[in-house]
This record gives C-alpha cells, structure tokens and sequence, in this order.
C-alpha cells in the first residue's frame, strides 16, 4: 500500500471550510457512490435539513451521517470535530484539552470528552472509519495482524505469541489523509 500523501493545514482548511463541507465529507465516506438505507437499501431519501438526517423514501428509516463515528450523538459541529482530529493526530506528543477548549472555543469538559473519543477511536482497527477517514494510523502501530489480514512488505511474523499485547497504544504515526478527490 502505497502512502498516501497528508494533507497540510492549508488544504485542509481549505476543503474542510465549513460545516456544510463536513456534513458532504460524512455522506461520502457513509455513501461513497449514493445513499443506500442501512435498513432496507432503498436508495431515495429525503433530507431532513433540521436534525440533518436521511429519511429512507421506502421505509422511513432515518440514517445519520455520523452512524459509526466518534460524533455520532454529538451537539458539537463537525467542523470542530475534524480540527480535533487533526490536531491530535498532529501531535504526537499529546495535545491536553485545555488546549482544544481554547482553539476550538468550546468547553473544557467538550474538549475533554472529544479528545478522549479520538484517542480511544485511534486504538481500533476501525479508526479510519471512526475518525471521519480523516486519519491514516501506521500499521505498525497495529502489531501482529488478526482474522489473516494482509501484510505489507514481507513483515515477519515469528508468532512468538504474546509479546505485543493487543492493547490501545499511542500510533507511532497518525497522518491527515487526502479523502477522494481535493476540490
Ligand atoms: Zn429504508
């Protein structure tokens, strides 16, 4: 697998520049080629702009975009998520939540929470999708691999069992990935 480049700040900010951008970063990473109903697959709904929810046309269902995220249930904007994500990913050496309370201007029990979230979602193998795709996580952080997934690279796995513990640990890399195509 090929590394993918990291976003920088600048085009970061530029593609993520406001709520609405977020919410359409969501659907895509939900609905890559279109809505589909988790309940039925019916694939016409209607928007319901107020709770932005996705009201299944066939049988009613209404579908969030942040089913499966750390902002599902979230009162806090998208847009203050992702640059919670980013800047924990960004810093290896921990950012407090004093420090998102103050840049992101929310709360400081919010900006605890929040970093909490991230940093729980950053020990799953499902991060990616947790994280809004907004973070790639080095595999190396993942240790030996499960259920026969693939491997890059002829890593040796000497199955000596046992000596990396299948426990949360901080990603010794965390980069800002370019989701689809930047516009
Ligand atoms: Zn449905």
């Amino acid at each position: 697998m090929a590394q993918q480049e990291g976003l920088t700040l600048l085009q970061f900010q530029k593609k993520f520049s406001s709520e609405e951008a977020c919410h359409q970063h969501m659907f895509e990473q939900r609905w890559p080629k279109e809505f589909c109903c988790p309940k039925c697959q019916h694939q016409e709904y209607y928007f319901i702009e107020k709770r932005k929810l996705f009201q299944c046309k066939g049988c009613k269902h209404q579908a969030s975009v942040t089913a499966g995220t750390i902002m599902h249930k979230s009162h806090t904007p998208l847009l203050v998520w992702f640059w919670a994500i980013l800047l924990v990913a960004h810093d290896k050496h921990g950012v407090s939540a004093a420090l998102l309370s103050r840049e992101l201007e929310v709360s400081y029990p919010t900006a605890w929470l929040m970093l909490q979230k991230i940093r729980n979602a950053m020990g799953d193998r499902d991060a990616n999708y947790k994280l809004a795709g907004l973070v790639e996580l080095d595999e190396a952080f993942f240790g030996a691999p499960t259920e026969g997934g693939k491997r890059g690279r002829g890593t040796e796995q000497t199955g000596s069992g046992g000596r990396i513990a299948p426990t949360r640990r901080w990603p010794r890399k965390a980069t800002i990935i370019s989701p689809s195509n930047l516009t």
